[in-house]
């Protein structure tokens, strides 16, 4: 697949001419920064065998500035680790929020509940960056109603479908202390598994 499509014009772009080129030293040092920012976000994500992420998380009694803060730098770990949520669980906050980039929006959803699921399920690959590369099919409602307060403690309920509708059912799954292991079917567990548990005997 190509990169993008050229155009006539591009012709006397010297820019274009060199396509085969090396990277640039500013690409490489952009593209290394970037490794950078990713280790260290998945360095603050809880993994595969703590404890924690098998845990309850309790309701939010009050959308203050400790809950808006702490939702901004789960915000900031997600985009830095390429992710497209991140329950509070997941890096050791046993409170009910989650942030996530649903409809092409970051969103910080306090308190969620699906309040309406359709009955029709698709079944998906789902990965999690609490266990590392290793993905396995999830069967899920296609369709939810996601309701929860906003960043600012106001009510907010989001139609959410597709890919939209599985990141908010996975994330909410995290603060009932679930992962995508449990609701896979037993094949893919147990293969999940073989590859998630010499993970364990390092730690
Ligand atoms: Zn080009
Ligand atoms: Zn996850």
């Amino acid at each position: 697949m190509t990169e993008h499509a050229h155009d006539p014009d591009d012709r006397d772009d010297p820019e274009h001419e060199d396509e085969l080129e090396e990277p640039t030293r500013e690409e490489l040092e952009a593209a290394a920064e970037r490794s950078a920012r990713k280790q260290i976000a998945l360095a603050q994500i809880r993994q595969y065998g703590d404890p924690v992420l098998r845990m309850r998380a309790a309701e939010i009694t009050a959308v203050d500035d400790e809950v808006r803060e702490l939702a901004d730098r789960m915000l900031q770990v997600m985009h830095d680790a390429d992710g497209i949520g991140l329950a509070a669980t997941q890096v050791g906050i046993l409170r009910r929020f989650f942030v996530c980039t649903v409809a092409g929006e970051d969103r910080v959803v306090v308190n969620p509940v699906i309040a309406k699921a359709a009955k029709k399920v698709e079944t998906d690959e789902e990965g999690c960056l609490s266990l590392g590369s290793v993905r396995m099919p999830v069967e899920r409602p296609v369709e939810v109603t996601l309701e929860g307060l906003d960043r600012d403690g106001n009510p907010l309920s989001l139609e959410l479908e597709g890919l939209d509708a599985r990141v908010v059912q996975h994330e909410l799954d995290h603060l009932d202390g679930m992962l995508i292991v449990d609701r896979t079917d037993p094949e893919s567990r147990r293969e999940a598994l073989r590859r998630l548990r010499p993970r364990l005997a390092l730690r």
